[in-house]
């Protein structure tokens, strides 16, 4: 995942570095956006498998609800 450029001198960078690894410019805050992007994968991924199991669980709750 090295696609991401430094603003300063154009080299290749990874999302994780705090500086460019080739002119050491402090990267800006915010600049890891493949970390949020994971971060949202997983949530949609939480929130499909919540889906899934209140789908796949038996729709008989009268043992819990009475
Ligand atoms: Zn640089």
């Amino acid at each position: 995942m090295g696609a991401l450029f430094c603003k300063h001198c154009g080299g290749d960078i990874e999302a994780s570095d705090k500086n460019c690894s080739h002119c050491g410019m402090p990267l800006p805050p915010g600049f890891d956006r493949s970390a949020q992007k994971k971060f949202i994968l997983y949530f949609i991924v939480l929130v499909i498998f919540c889906v899934v199991m209140v789908l796949w669980l038996p729709p008989d709750w009268t043992p819990f609800v009475k």
